[in-house]
């Protein structure tokens, strides 16, 4: 079968829930034996979000293959259970920079370059890159930002292009919203025909429309919409709130998203949709058999999109262990040695959060230094983890200043030093270690039992690495390297035995934990938190 690819536009307002939109449909296409890709195309002009600020963009989700992408790739291998990749996210900088590079290499000689056609050759190029490698039945193209922003119009143009050159092959499902006015007690449709109208003008029509809602769409409001935008009735999808984002791909089954989707392809699922195991897991969420609140020290925690992978491989580890797993995020810098009693003592778990700068680095010390002499089951990730070698060097080693050489260049104890290979890099886009690294983990040690194997790949995103010039006293002291990188002897993992749960580690499990396979670590970091 030739690749068949869909698009996902919205309209009307931002966060809708494309991503997730997107994403469920893999799930029912990729359920009803097919085989599925996301890809989102981002409108800005940054390479890629690892420049950007969490505050302005959310969590950088990183891929196998080290891309610094946006979060929705999170949801996509959260759901589909399947890695992406750096062709997964691409942006307009990216498609700029290409461009931009072959008119100097003179590949347009005597040319003008233009938008039209060599950006949107290019943006098409990326688009069908993923369906040229025969791998998959179905491309879904995730569009980023809202028909009629002035940055968007490339990629609507490149769509209306390849709804010429791919004929059948082409869906366009446009997401827009069904407001509720509670004065009238009504939903008002005219937003989503003005969102129709503006694809439209820009010479796309929609072939499905998703409309997002918070209360049920009458048969009369279905009736209106398909009307005036041009669709069939049964191609009028409704999209009503819930309460997890995991059961959106159920409640697209039950509105029949996936079966018009394959209709209009000329196609039939290759087997039903039974989604069984994910029927399980929303059951296990929305049903939970206790309740635990755990701990979430941060930087940017006023925002739940800074750390979304953490907070979603919670609720799969939550779900492993029967619990829903309660997360504060507090401010790291809310935390003293005086106060992280009185701020900290409810929670059953703490967990340090990755991050970069030295803000709220003081307060995460004194939180680790809470946990680990009070027996509170700890996970420190890659800067978590770094704070916990930190806290261990000054208060147990004695080394009063230690410090990471990227908090304080003079440290006369730099426990956590900056890697070889990244002494001579000033670029700052797209150069720390980044993606999947293999690790040897110790037997007999809770990384092995959370793992129970010895060889693990595990993914990276950061510049400093622990200073092995210490590890032999920290390992006298009692805080161990229980995984290592088999190649450069890097510490990906530290534990202390003699602790309850103590785990620091150099890695992001977060960024590998689905909802078919939850992380170990976020797992047994949950297990031991019950137990506590
Ligand atoms: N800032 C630290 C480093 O660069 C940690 C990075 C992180 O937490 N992702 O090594």
């Amino acid at each position: 079968m030739s690749t068949k690819y869909i698009f996902v536009t919205g309209g009307v307002t931002s966060s809708l829930g494309k991503g997730i939109i997107s994403a469920s449909l893999a799930k029912l296409l990729q359920a009803s034996g097919y085989s599925v890709t996301i890809q989102k195309l981002d409108p800005y002009i940054n390479i890629d979000p690892g420049t950007l600020n969490p505050y302005e963009h959310g969590e950088c989700y990183v891929t196998e293959d080290g891309a610094e992408t946006d979060l929705d790739l999170g949801h996509y291998e959260r759901f589909l259970d399947k890695p992406t990749s750096q062709a997964n996210n691409v942006t307009t900088g990216r498609i700029y920079q290409a461009v931009i590079s072959k008119e100097r290499r003179g590949d347009y000689l005597g040319k003008t370059v233009q938008v039209i056609p060599h950006i949107t050759d290019e943006i098409k190029r990326r688009i069908k890159l993923l369906g040229n490698t025969r791998k998959f039945d179905f491309v879904i193209t995730e569009i980023g930002g809202t028909v009629g922003d002035i940055e968007s119009l490339p990629y609507i143009e490149s769509v209306r292009q390849l709804k010429w050159e791919l004929g059948k092959n082409i869906l366009v499902i446009h997401l827009t919203l069904v407001p509720y006015l509670s004065a009238p007690g009504e939903l008002k449709t005219k937003p989503t025909q003005h969102s129709v109208k503006l694809l439209l003008e820009n010479g796309v029509q929609p072939d499905i429309l998703v409309l997002r809602t918070e209360k049920p769409l009458t048969k009369e409001i279905r009736k209106k919409v398909a009307n005036f935008c041009n669709v069939d009735i049964n191609s009028v999808i409704e999209s009503i709130d819930v309460s997890t984002i995991y059961e959106v791909p159920l409640l697209m089954q039950k509105e029949k998203l996936d079966t018009t989707v394959l209709e209009k392809f000329g196609l039939q699922a290759k087997e039903e949709a039974k989604l069984t195991s994910w029927k399980n897991f929303v059951n296990k969420v929305k049903n939970p058999k206790q309740k635990i609140e755990v701990a979430l020290i941060g930087k940017y925690v006023e925002l739940s999109d800074a750390y979304k992978s953490i907070n979603e491989s919670f609720i799969h580890a939550g779900t492993a262990n029967d619990c829903k797993v309660i997360v504060t995020a507090i401010p790291a810098e809310e935390i003293t040695d005086e106060n992280a009693s009185v701020i900290l003592s409810k929670y059953k778990g703490i967990l340090v959060a990755p991050g970069f700068g030295h803000r709220g680095i003081e307060g995460k010390i004194s939180a680790i230094q809470y946990a680990r002499e009070n027996n509170i089951p700890f996970l420190g990730i890659c800067l978590g983890m770094q704070c916990a070698v930190i806290e261990f060097a000054r208060n147990v080693l004695g080394l009063k200043d230690a410090h990471s050489k990227e908090m304080n260049r003079k440290t006369p104890h730099p426990v956590i030093d900056i890697m070889e290979d990244q002494k001579s890099i000033s670029d700052k886009g797209g150069t720390m270690r980044l993606g999947s690294y293999p690790c040897k983990v110790k037997k007999g040690t809770k990384a092995f039992e959370a793992y129970q194997k010895t060889n693990i790949n595990e993914r990276h995103r950061h510049r400093y690495e622990f200073n092995n010039s210490y590890l032999k006293d920290f390992e006298k002291a009692g805080m161990i390297a229980t995984g290592v990188n088999p190649d450069s002897e890097l510490v990906e993992i530290v534990e202390i035995p003699n602790h309850k749960w103590f785990i620091g580690v150099q890695f992001h499990p977060e960024y590998k934990s689905t909802v078919i396979t939850p992380h170990p670590i976020f797992v047994e970091f949950i297990k031991a938190a019950i137990n506590r």
